[in-house]
Formats: C-alpha cells, structure tokens, sequence
C-alpha cells in the first residue's frame, strides 16, 4: 500500500471497504477465535517522565503500589484456573525488580500455571532480557508510540527514538515474538505522522502490534489536551491489518476508556485478541496510565466473563490457546 493511499483510508475515503477488508483478511487468518491475554499491572512506578502517561514520575497524585513475587505469581495462577493461555507481565520502568526477580516469574508462571508469558517492563538492559529469555520468556512488548523523532523526543523527555527501535531489534535476536505500537491522535501528531508510524510499525514485522487512542490523563502535562478519536483508531487498525495480515492485533482497554464499547467494536475492524486485566482488586485502580483503564474493579473473573461476553457480541469465540505468532509459524 502506498504512503497516499494509507493517507486516504485515514481521512475516512472509504471507512465500509476498510473495515470489511480488514474483517475478512483477520477471519480468513483466525477464523472466528479470538486470543485472551491476561494482563497482570504488578507495578506502577516509574523512572521515566512521558508527557500523556499518568503513571510518570513527576505525578504525586498517584498512589503507588508494588507486588511482590508471590501475589504476581497468584495472579498467574488464577489466569490458569480461568482458562487464559497467556499472562502479559506489566509494570513502569521499576528497576526495583532485580532480573532474578522477574526470572522467578517467568519460571513459576510456568510451573504453576503453563501459561505463555509476554514481558512489558520497559527498557530493560539487553543482558537482563536475554536472561528472560533464556528462562523461558515467550515475548516482550514495547512500545514505539510515534516513530515521529521530534514528537518521540517531546513526549518522551530525556529519551531517543533510536534508542527504543535498538532495543526492539534486540528483542527479536534473543528469539522472542515481539510486540510493539503506537498511540493515535497523542498530542503533536499529525494525520501525515500517523500514516508514516503506520508504515514505520509494518516494517519491523512484528509479531504483535498494538494501537490504542490517547486518553488524556489528569495531572499530566497532556491532561487538558483533547481525548483521540475511536474511529482514527479503528481505521489506524484496520490498515495495520491490511498491512500485516497474520500480526495479532489487540483491541485495546484505551478503546473502552474512551467509548463503551469501543473494544468489542474493535474486534470488527481487524483485531484478534482482547487483554483483560487480571490485577487484583485492591490495587488494580491505581494502574492508572489513563483515567477508566481499571474503573471496573470487580474481580479478575468477572472481567474475564466480561471479556468474553463482549467477544462472543460480535459474533466471536473467546479462545483458550496462547495464541502464539503465526507469522513465526508460516513465514
Ligand atoms: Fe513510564 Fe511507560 Fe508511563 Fe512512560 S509511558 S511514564 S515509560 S509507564
């Protein structure tokens, strides 16, 4: 697909051929199932400073929280109990956990629960995620947000573009599926930037791409700009589908945040997995990159149903699997 042609289909020139393209091109390659991620938020501390996120550093409205190895290996447990083939281990950049700590979750996660185990920690040195790796880590997500170099640097103080694509290239050597996304409609960014990004992210061949709408967070310097658009993001997916026919694509919880619904809807326009959060009630509303994420604090189970019940609304099948990467198993 052309860099115009990305432009168009942005702009909305044909939103029911988009959706219905990116519709069947996601059934003709998952059928109707669609993958569950667990997502355990163990912490919410971070060292760094991003502009739009709620959990940066300078924000002392946040009350902060960390688990410890146990209760995130409880919350791995009860992903098993629950049916989910995979758990995504989550947090800010929390250095606090030494690489023999998150080592231990990766080996009792799968001891105790046999689930395929998707890292989100940041930017960890290379040596640590090689040793996860060899501990049995099956993936590693992280995020680009914008490949826009000017409005990385803007809103991310202190820290490089370049940086970030070196390290997404590193997860690939050390043999995980590896995932990563961008935020539509973060403050600076331009329909062209988008297109670009959209294109950017299609190159690295990834195994997963993720694209959530921004959702302004309150006490941030982003807080006052105005929420993304539901429909720039479903088309931001739609074309990512076009692009990478067999990458997993997530229907985001920033969808939800934003329009009721949004995340079921979501699965229409291209997307194949849903990730509810698994983190425990007690601190789950504290995981707060953005206002609502985890408003809905019933417990893990019932977000799990809920999950599922929204999968099976649109006409889908919630699947157990771990629904590994069939672009590393088909090409
Ligand atoms: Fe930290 Fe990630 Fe939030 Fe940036 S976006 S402040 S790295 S949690």
């Amino acid at each position: 697909m052309r860099p115009s042609e990305i432009s168009q289909l942005l702009s909305g020139a044909d939103d029911a051929g988009l959706f219905s393209a990116a519709d069947a091109l996601t059934r003709q390659n998952f059928g109707d199932e669609v993958y569950l991620r667990g997502v355990i938020e163990f912490s919410n501390h971070c060292v760094n400073n991003c502009r739009y996120c709620g959990l940066r550093r300078a924000n002392r409205k946040v009350h902060r929280y960390r688990l410890a190895v146990e209760e995130i290996l409880a919350c791995a447990a009860l992903a098993r109990e629950l049916s989910l083939g995979t758990v995504v281990v989550q947090s800010g950049d929390d250095y606090s956990y030494s690489r023999e700590d998150i080592a231990r979750v990766v080996t009792g996660a799968k001891e105790i629960a046999d689930v395929a185990v998707t890292l989100s920690l940041g930017d960890r040195p290379e040596s640590d995620v090689l040793y996860w790796r060899e501990h049995g880590a099956d993936r590693y997500l992280l995020k680009v947000e914008t490949f826009d170099e000017a409005l990385y640097a803007k809103s991310r103080p202190g820290l490089r573009l370049a940086d970030r694509l070196a390290r997404v290239e590193s997860l690939r050597k050390a043999g995980y599926e590896v995932g990563s996304g961008i935020i539509t409609d973060l403050p600076g960014m331009t329909p062209d930037i988008l297109a670009s990004d959209l294109m950017r992210l299609s190159e690295l061949d990834l195994d997963m791409i993720a694209v959530g709408p921004f959702v302004p967070s309150p006490d941030t310097p982003c807080g006052d700009a105005p929420p993304g658009s539901v429909l720039t993001a479903f088309r931001a997916m739609a074309v990512l589908r076009l692009l990478n026919p067999l990458a997993n694509i997530p229907s985001t919880s920033a969808l939800n945040a934003l329009r009721d619904g949004a995340r079921e809807q979501g699965l229409t326009v291209g997307a194949n997995v849903v990730m509810p959060s698994l983190t425990p009630e007690t601190v789950g509303g504290d995981y707060a990159i953005y206002p609502g994420k985890n408003a809905l604090r019933a417990d893990a189970a019932a977000r799990l149903e809920a999950a599922r019940a929204a999968v099976r609304r649109v006409g889908r099948v919630p699947s157990t699997s771990v629904g590994g990467s069939k672009r590393r198993r088909h090409g």
